[in-house]
């Protein structure tokens, strides 16, 4: 009789050892949910083409903490905290009208126009839409091509790139992190350390000499 109990007794741990494991499935489903938004990006520029005032309103229900760390994980999301959402009418209050046609409606200014693509002093571009710092002259390079020329941003956390398909081009889309303005476009044929080349319309800046 012992016996038999001792077997029902480690049949009934058997079980109980099986019932557990199920309850380790909810846990694996959650990684794939948690990698979803870092592809929200792009998906939200598709469904966007209006502006990136748009796609900021969309990022704007999740969170905005929750949004800044999915984005910056280094820890870099104090600017990010404080994201500017106006709207096109405010903009349009503040913003030159080329300011507002280049920023909020992705327009680009003729090469060789600007007032910064010729800028040689060491100083910090700010976005001219919310002040934001994008770009330092220690990264700014003579293109050639007319444009402000950076091989990289002041801090990865200051861009947000979008798919743009318009003009019958696939480029990167370049906008301020901070108020979504739109900025330039960045392409792969830059020089050393990155080989990128940040394109950027003088308009959307704000230089800052030191
Ligand atoms: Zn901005």
């Amino acid at each position: 009789m012992m016996q038999t109990r001792l077997v029902v007794a480690f049949i009934g741990m058997f079980i109980g050892m099986m019932e557990a494991c199920p309850a380790q499935k909810p846990l694996r489903s959650g990684p794939p949910q948690a990698a979803a938004p870092p592809g929200g990006n792009t998906a939200a520029a598709d469904k966007a083409p209006a502006g990136g005032y748009t796609i900021a309103a969309n990022k704007a229900p999740r969170g905005q903490n929750t949004t800044a760390a999915d984005k910056a994980p280094a820890g870099e999301n104090t600017a990010m905290a404080d994201r500017v959402n106006k709207t096109e009418a405010q903009w349009r209050a503040e913003l030159t009208p080329e300011q507002y046609h280049v920023l909020r409606e992705k327009g680009t200014e003729p090469a060789f126009s600007g007032a910064l693509w010729n800028e040689h002093r060491r100083g910090r571009y700010l976005c001219a839409g919310c002040g934001q710092e994008l770009f330092r002259s220690s990264d700014k390079f003579d293109s050639g091509t007319g444009w402000p020329s950076f091989t990289r941003p002041a801090a990865a956390a200051a861009l947000s790139t979008l798919l743009d398909t318009s003009h019958g081009m696939v480029r990167t889309e370049v906008v301020c992190s901070r108020c979504g303005g739109h900025l330039g476009h960045v392409f792969p044929d830059g020089p050393p350390p990155t080989g990128l080349r940040y394109c950027i319309n003088s308009v959307s800046l704000r230089f800052e000499p030191q």
